[in-house]
């Protein structure tokens, strides 16, 4: 047992060493595209996070829809543009039509989530993962069945380029599942943010719909945090101020 663990967290670090290699080419790739993306979009004054979605599937179909995980998309990149001003692109919804795995469908969260990783128990997700890890690399929002516990999204911090968000969560028919910050809150977790104590932020730790949903707010620190770390691709400001 030990040993197939110990196996499985070596595969994940040489998986890891591997795309550090890549790195320079993929980050290079990733301006390029920014520089596009600014072209396409007139909107030079803000960062840009990418973020892909990749919907699992069980036996009775897709755990979600793309039209359901779009408010949350929506209402990420609001809540970024106006308190970090960093805009969300969405570079992909996936759906993987072939029924995952158990422990891909209701992983474990927190410290067991890393404990599954390094297990080799999400490496489904890891197949589904857009190309790069550098500079740039995306969030992408892995919708999952059920997180053990009372938990309903979760994020290995840094550490991962992907996040984990239970499909409730996107039920609009019930209202007492429904929180579309639970995505943004994640996507705070990957890019860095820790938990804070005031019910207004959007790192609040813990959200209960109807009634008790966080808020949505981010500090001067917070949003400094969400523009200085490798996910987030630097706006491009005009020179000419001084
Ligand atoms: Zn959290």
């Amino acid at each position: 047992m030990i040993g197939r663990a110990l196996g499985g967290a070596v595969r994940n670090l040489a998986a890891t060493a591997r795309s550090a290699v890549t790195d320079v080419v993929t980050g290079a790739a990733y301006l390029g595209d920014l520089v596009t993306d600014r072209v396409a979009d007139r909107d030079p004054g803000d960062a840009v996070l990418r973020v892909a979605v990749l919907i699992l599937s069980d036996q009775d179909g897709p755990l979600t829809s793309e039209a359901a995980v779009l408010p949350s998309l929506t209402k990420a990149d609001a809540i970024l543009r106006q308190q970090a001003g960093i805009g969300v692109r969405t570079v992909s919804v996936r759906t993987v039509r072939e029924p995952a795995p158990v422990t891909a469908l209701d992983p474990r969260a927190n410290q067991k989530l890393l404990l599954d990783d390094m297990m080799g128990r999400t490496d489904l997700y890891r197949r589904y993962l857009p190309a790069g890890s550098g500079v740039g690399a995306p969030v992408t929002v892995v919708v999952v069945r059920d997180i053990a516990g009372r938990t309903t999204g979760c994020s290995l911090g840094m550490t991962a380029d992907w996040v984990i968000c239970q499909r409730s969560l996107f039920d609009a028919d019930n209202p007492n599942a429904y929180d579309d910050t639970v995505l943004a809150h994640e996507i705070g977790h990957a890019l860095n943010l820790p938990h804070h104590s005031d019910p207004q932020n959007l790192m609040f730790p813990t959200s209960s719909p109807p009634g008790a949903v966080r808020g949505t707010e981010l500090r001067r620190w917070q949003a400094l945090v969400l523009n200085a770390n490798r996910h987030t691709i630097p706006a491009i400001r005009s020179s000419a101020r001084p």
